[in-house]
């Protein structure tokens, strides 16, 4: 083979299953050449034919404020943007999250069309979350995000849970699923974080409130997004999204299998280029697309009076 057919065969490949890896090159202002019928694939106007929201989004957390995701989101055609600041210490205490739902409705007041926040809390601290949840849900915030101080299934988080079906509101809450190695499960050994909950304790909680809804965080955020998959499929009330910076090639394909295509949510996890190009670079048909990118999330919004016209 020539080195042009090389080239060639390359490009009409990967076009579709490189799409984030294109995304990259595309935003920062570079285009891939049409010449030779090398690719009339034009990811970009692929990219903004369909609406999203993005369902797992932070601010000031690890990567700039608000205008800085607004940017991206812009560039890709995302409407709305779920968006939490996680406190990610041991302690969490109330003073930590009152502080990070400060960054969350401020963002929200700046771009009241653009960010739905989410209110974060800790349930050790049990009387100050649910203040913390009507102070926010007053000024709008649209659903709860957790982290790892609590597992989700453990009885602190029952009147957390039940205050969210009052609300109809979604918890997302941030999960681990360690892969073994050499066939050998190290028992999930999270390490510095033993509370992180796992695919079994989403199980136990949606099992408990099966009019809960849950997010399980991240597919794309490393470990073993088989496994969460395959732990989900007969619990209609846990939703994952597919946010992240590992996620792997059949990660939606594969999630569509055992979870169906009304659980699923596109996120990125501030993983932009990876997320969108995810959606587009899996096997779905336009209806399945539509769903992931906008109308599964909506819908749960719906639920609460919350959803996007
Ligand atoms: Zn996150």
């Amino acid at each position: 083979m020539s080195r042009k057919i090389d080239r060639r065969t390359f490009f009409e490949r990967s076009a579709v299953s490189s799409a984030g890896l294109f995304l990259g090159g595309m935003v920062a202002g570079c285009s891939v050449k049409k010449s030779e019928g090398i690719s009339d694939y034009d990811v970009m106007a692929e990219v903004m034919r369909y609406r999203k929201i993005d369902a797992h989004e932070h601010v000031d957390l690890y990567s700039g404020g608000p205008e800085v995701q607004i940017d991206f989101a812009d560039r890709l055609g995302i409407e709305r943007l779920v968006v939490s600041k996680p406190v990610t210490t041991q302690t969490g205490t109330p003073d930590e999250f009152r502080e990070a739902n400060d960054h969350i409705l401020k963002a929200m007041k700046l771009y009241p069309d653009r960010i739905m926040g989410q209110v974060t809390l800790n349930p050790q601290y049990l009387k100050e979350s649910m203040e913390e949840i009507k102070r926010c849900v007053d000024q709008g915030m649209v659903g709860i995000k957790v982290y790892y101080q609590v597992k989700i299934n453990d009885p602190l988080f029952y009147p957390i849970i039940e205050k969210s079906i009052d609300l109809k509101m979604l918890i997302l809450m941030h999960a681990n699923c360690q892969l073994g190695m050499a066939g050998y499960r190290m028992k999930y050994d999270t390490h510095l974080n033993p509370n992180t909950s796992l695919p079994e304790d989403f199980v136990e909680a949606a099992k408990r409130y099966p009019e809960a809804m849950l997010q399980y965080a991240h597919t794309g955020g490393g470990g073993d997004w088989e496994y969460a998959c395959k732990s989900f499929r007969d619990y209609p009330n846990i939703y994952v999204d597919t946010s992240g910076s590992n996620n792997e090639g059949n990660m939606i394909d594969f999630a569509l299998e055992y979870l169906g295509e009304d659980r699923l949510f596109f996120g990125t996890d501030t993983s932009y280029y990876q997320g969108v190009g995810d959606v587009l670079a899996s096997e779905l048909n336009e209806v399945q697309r539509k769903k992931i990118f906008f109308e599964n999330y909506n819908a749960v919004l719906r639920k609460g009076g919350r959803d996007v016209a």
